[in-house]
């Protein structure tokens, strides 16, 4: 693994430099790869995001996005690829498992140019030159503020990049309400306000810009597709490839439901199971007493943080969910014991 002192001196002169997140980015992988993007566009580099599939529709606000290549787009994947062979330094943000990007992890593996990890999952892969890597991190925006501080430009930081960067950090603490709130979070919030972000228009254009088929989609995801097992504290969604083409499903529209699940009173392990074209996808969210991460690696191969991970199956919709519970009762003692609550 090589030092910061590395990456400051590769970064000394003009570099073309390929930027890539996990698969359907969410606010702290897209913000943190625009949020890096703007500034070391900034710094006179030539810098192309490559995001490895389409993300929502609430986060093509941010500056650059029409920059971005989907390398899961006809359109976009032969100059990604182009762009991929000629890059010098590649950062990889807000994964640390190449099987988050899909077939980029490959060209990833193999490239030449010098990679650089940031990112705030557990367990890395050592897959990168340099690592900028925080599990203390409440987000990716939140280590690439520090990085771009250490490399003495905060005063780079404008409105937009504040923006950027300030929406990764909103989100990945839950609208600054999950135990990853801390008082880092706050401190670097405050110095991307100072900057310029504008919480409220950040805050509007991320969880206030829902339509009206979203909003129905909810509805009746509570009505008909919720799931609870009181007995087991848990509760879980089970959509399928139908439910969501009849509610014209875009990319985004199920962030954050399984956050309804978890927020019913009792309720310490949610799960949103939906199935999608490639299997069936998974979301897990817990209470603080309770670590997912791990249930999710072990048996789902995904990951994550303690309190929200994720993972996929391929068997189908029905048998993933009765695999799931018969986990979840076979592991109950690990799963709702293993952790100390804290008290107030
Ligand atoms: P979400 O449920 O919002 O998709 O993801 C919750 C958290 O788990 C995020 O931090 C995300 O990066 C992680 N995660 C989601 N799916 C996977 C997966 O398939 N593999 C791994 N390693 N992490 C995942
Ligand atoms: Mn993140």
């Amino acid at each position: 693994m090589e030092a910061l002192g590395t990456l400051i001196q590769k970064l000394s002169s003009p570099r073309k430099i390929v930027i890539t997140t996990h698969v359907k980015p969410d606010a702290d992988a897209l913000g943190s790869s625009l949020g890096l993007s703007n500034y070391l566009i900034k710094k006179g580099h030539e810098v192309t995001v490559i995001t490895p599939s389409d993300y929502p529709y609430f986060l093509t606000w941010m500056k650059g996005n029409d920059q971005v290549l989907d390398f899961s787009k006809e359109g976009d994947h032969k100059k990604a690829l182009g762009k991929l062979e000629k890059a010098e330094l590649i950062f990889c943000l807000d994964f640390s498992v190449l099987n988050r990007v899909n077939e980029l992890g490959e060209l990833i593996r193999q490239s030449k140019a010098f990679v650089v990890n940031i990112d705030h999952h557990q367990d890395p892969e050592d897959f990168a030159q340099y690592r900028l890597w925080s599990t203390a991190a409440a987000a990716t925006c939140e280590l690439v503020y520090e990085l771009i501080v250490e490399l003495g430009d905060k005063n780079l930081i404008d409105k937009h990049i504040a923006a950027c960067l300030y929406a990764g950090i909103m989100t990945d603490t839950g609208g600054f309400r999950h135990p990853n709130t801390t008082k880092n979070v706050h401190l670097v919030v405050a110095e991307l306000l100072e900057a310029g972000a504008d919480a409220t228009a950040i805050a509007n254009l991320i969880y206030d810009s829902n339509s009206l088929n979203r909003l129905k989609f909810i509805g009746f995801a509570i009505t008909k597709r919720l799931v609870v097992r009181e007995d087991l504290h848990l509760a879980y969604f089970v959509i399928s490839k139908k439910d969501l083409k009849k509610y014209q499903s875009q990319t985004g529209d199920t962030e954050g439901l399984v956050n309804y699940a978890l927020s019913l009173d009792g309720v310490k392990l949610a799960a949103l199971f939906s199935e999608r074209e490639d299997g069936v996808k998974i979301s897990f969210r817990s209470s603080v007493d309770v670590a997912v991460n791990k249930f999710a690696a072990a048996h789902f191969g995904g990951g994550g943080h303690k309190n929200a991970a994720g993972g996929k199956s391929s068997l189908s919709l029905k048998k993933t969910v009765t695999r799931f519970e018969s986990l979840v009762e076979e592991y109950q003692e690990d799963l709702f014991h293993s952790i100390e609550v804290p008290t107030l």
